[in-house]
Order: C-alpha cells, then structure tokens, then sequence
C-alpha cells in the first residue's frame, strides 16, 4: 500500500457501491482506455493523508480514522466545461479511473488512493456508512438532474419511471421537496415497496398494469393533465415514449437511467412541441453533489430507511455475484464489502 503523494488520500475501503454503470462497463458497453479496478462508489476510513490535507472539500478538519464519502471524478479545472461553463461534471479532461497497476480509487478493493481534486467529504458522526453508501452514486446524480431541471415545485406531480437506486432517490427528493404526489413505476414488487417507503403516494406495477392504465392513473391524480415532472430512471429505451406521454403541459422530462442504453426507439417528437415539454439530460454529478446527497442523508436517517436499501452485502471474491444480482431486479441496493 503506497503513501499518498501531497494532496492525496489513502482510504480503507469500508463500502463500495455496486452501480448499474458498473455492469455495462464489464460488458465492454462503456469504452475504457485500459483495464481499471471497479467501483465509483465508496465510503470508507481515512488511514492515511497527503501532506497538506487538513480538511476535506467542504473546510472540515479531518484526521487519520475519520470516515469519508467520495466523488469518483477529480476535474481538470482548466479545459472550457470546468473555467467557462463551471460544469465540472463534463470536464474532458477529468481523472476517472486510474490504470490498474497505480494507486486507484476503484472501490472493488481493500484500499483506495483518492488523488488530489477528487473530493470527499467527512461523513457526520451519528451518521452510519452504511445510511451514505446505500444511495452511492444515485442521489448526487438525481440532485445534479433535478438541478439542471430547474428544482421540484412543491405540490407538482412527479413521475419516476424505474426504481432502482436512482428512481428511489428521486422519489425522496421530489417527497422532501413538497411534491403532491409521486408516482414510482416499476415491475419488481420489492423496488416498488422500497419507493413508498421513500415518499411514493402511488405505485403502478409494470407488470400488472398496461400503458394506458398508467396513463389514466397519472391523469387521475393530476387534475386529468398529466406530470409536471417526469424522471426516467429505469435504463430501458420503451420507457421514453412513455414518459413523454405522461407528460402534462410545460412539463419536464429529465432522462438519467438511458445513459448507458444505446441505440434507435421510436417515438412521436410532435409531443414535445405541441406540450411545450422540455428534455433534459444529465450524466455523473459534481463534488458539490456527493456533499449534498451525504447532508440530506445525515439530515433525515430517521424518516427514510437507507439501510434497509442495501439487501445485499458482498465479499470482493463475490463481484460477480454483485453484478448479477444488480440487473435481476431481485435486489435493492449491492455493496461489497472488503
Ligand atoms: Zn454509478
Ligand atoms: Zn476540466
């Protein structure tokens, strides 16, 4: 195990967060320039620091035994995205992945070597690791969606389609934001359990319901006009015509969950126009993001079940395992557990 360079960190790895993105990396569905060590997604033990780091990125001191939340990406702070725009999170320059035979920060591992510019945070005492990694990389990405999207006006009606990791922590956050209602679609009876504990008024059954009840069901709890925000986190490329389908006027349609799903899917695009709909995308999120999602969590780990989202624990010997069990809709969240 190496010393951190100045500016780095040295982590033991307490949780690493099993990521859908994960398993389309494995599928060679996602190009990398070599071989890495998986895991975006971390929380765990300062055992060593840098010199020159006496505070995390949001100015609290830390100290070797502290326990640590990370964002994966370290900007370049010098290309157009990170000085112009100030979007860190499509820096084309950024430190991803470091190559396997270098300190790394991929969170399938023992130990983590965070560089400098990736940030973490210190997680609050009173607050369980488990409560932080639970939500991994999921609720920074809906906040920097949601952010894009302009907020969640309170007393909206919010649709999320997909609830996995990403459509429960947009089912919180549109519950914490003073939605009127919202309405998970799933078709495991397990995520849709999980997303009434999270703040979902209704839930619809993909297998049990068909489009058109779907439709009438979100028409039904809106005044007959339809969402007025729909989240796609689901990753399948049918649920797009669906969800501008079940877009009211003025509506929004924020897509997170088709990033990894390439290819064609037929829809009608008069309905953007003639519905005033606005599309957004979103990838990653930004340090500020992974800050926020750890404040919400230690703010309210006594109204939401966080760590009752992790169903599964894994032994790093066991990743395979973790993955499959990712896409079998048979698990709410996957952490390994070195
Ligand atoms: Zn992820
Ligand atoms: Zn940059």
């Amino acid at each position: 195990m190496p010393s951190p360079s100045a500016g780095a960190v040295v982590a033991r790895v307490e949780y690493g967060g099993v990521c859908g993105s994960d398993v389309h990396m494995t599928r060679g569905e996602f190009d990398l320039p070599h071989a890495i060590v998986l895991g975006h997604e971390g929380v765990g033990v300062i055992e060593e620091l840098g010199e020159g780091v006496v505070h995390d990125y949001a100015g609290v001191a830390v100290t070797a035994g502290d326990r640590i939340y990370w964002c994966p990406i370290a900007p370049c702070h010098k290309c157009w995205y990170c000085t112009i725009e100030k979007d860190f999170s499509s820096c084309t320059q950024a430190t991803w992945f470091g190559p396997v035979d270098k300190p790394t920060w991929g969170s399938y591992a023992d130990f983590v070597t965070l560089p400098e510019g990736a940030a973490f945070f210190r997680i609050p005492d009173g607050t369980t690791s488990e409560a932080v990694i639970a939500f991994g990389c999921a609720l920074p990405a809906v906040l920097q969606g949601v952010e894009r999207a302009g907020g969640i006006k309170p007393l909206s009606h919010v649709v999320v389609q997909g609830c996995g990791p990403i459509g429960l922590a947009a089912v919180m956050l549109a519950k914490l934001s003073g939605a009127a209602t919202v309405t998970a679609i799933d078709a495991s009876p397990l995520r849709l359990r999980l997303a009434e504990q999270f703040g979902a008024t209704g839930v619809l059954d993909l297998a049990s319901t068909s489009l058109d009840e779907r439709l009438e069901r979100v028409r039904a709890v809106s005044g007959g006009r339809g969402a007025d925000l729909v989240i796609e986190a689901s990753g399948h490329r049918s649920a797009f015509p669906e969800g501008l389908g079940l877009c009211a006027r003025n509506a929004a349609y924020l897509l997170i969950g088709l990033w990894a799903s390439q290819g064609e899917q037929p829809f009608d695009p008069s309905l953007i126009v003639q519905r005033n709909l606005r599309l957004i995308g979103t990838q990653y999120a930004q340090g500020r993001h992974y800050h926020d999602a750890m404040k919400i969590v230690s703010l309210h780990h006594q109204a939401f079940p966080f760590e009752a989202l992790i169903t599964h624990r894994c032994g790093l010997h066991e990743a395979r395992q973790a993955l499959g069990l990712v896409t079998s809709g048979q698990a709410g969240k996957v952490v390994m557990r070195p």
